[in-house]
């Protein structure tokens, strides 16, 4: 059972692949899914598909097995097959299921970091929240951030603060409330 076709699409490349339909965008992600094996099938639940989302299945070769899915079969410890309506049984190597991302905001909420409508912190460039020395970068505020767009956030939100604490410095010199050595 795998969440992203970009994480774990190689490991399983060429093989009998699944994809488990039904969610919203359930159908691209299948179609990027079809770029790591030529035999791959699309469970979806009946009168879930478009006619143009049916025939863009089609055109690839993705197999369209309708239906509800009712248990994944594993033997010796590995996936077997698909369990479709408590019958037939599809032979699979792996299922993708389309993941929905939901945002770990509760410790961002309590310090009264401004949410939006789906639950994500606001932010200004270069990580800043609404609450002064409150910065994000990461899943926390980007769902889609793989390891390489979180620590090049880690890093842009870095830089922000630092210049955010040199301003800071520069404000207090200013005022006389701190002195400056040579
Ligand atoms: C199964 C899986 C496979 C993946 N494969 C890949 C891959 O192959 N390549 C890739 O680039 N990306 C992959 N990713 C995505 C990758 O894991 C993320 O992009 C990355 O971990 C984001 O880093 P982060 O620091 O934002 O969040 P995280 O790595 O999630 O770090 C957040 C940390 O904060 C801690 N935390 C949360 N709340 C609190 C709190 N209140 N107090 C203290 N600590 C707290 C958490 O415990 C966690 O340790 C994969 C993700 C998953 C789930």
């Amino acid at each position: 059972m795998l969440h992203c076709p970009y994480c774990h699409g190689y490991e399983v490349r060429d093989q009998q692949l699944g994809v488990l339909g039904g969610g919203p965008d359930a159908v691209r992600y299948a179609q990027i899914v079809r770029q790591w094996a030529d035999d791959v099938v699309f469970f979806a639940p009946r009168g879930t598909l478009t006619e143009r989302q049916r025939s863009e299945l089609t055109a690839r070769s993705v197999e369209i097995v309708e239906g509800i899915v009712t248990r994944v079969v594993v033997e010796d410890d590995r996936l077997s097959g698909i369990e479709v309506d408590h019958g037939r049984t599809v032979p699979r190597a792996a299922l993708f299921v389309p993941p929905r991302f939901v945002p770990n905001n509760g410790l961002l909420a309590g310090l009264g970091c401004e949410i939006d409508e789906q639950g994500w912190a606001v932010t200004r460039p270069g990580g800043a929240t609404t609450v002064p020395g409150v910065w994000v970068a990461g899943n926390v505020t980007d769902p889609r951030a793989q390891v390489i767009t979180a620590a090049g956030q880690g890093s842009a939100a870095a830089i922000a603060i630092n210049a955010d604490l040199v301003d800071e410095d520069v404000r207090d010199a200013v005022a006389g409330r701190t002195v400056t050595s040579r």
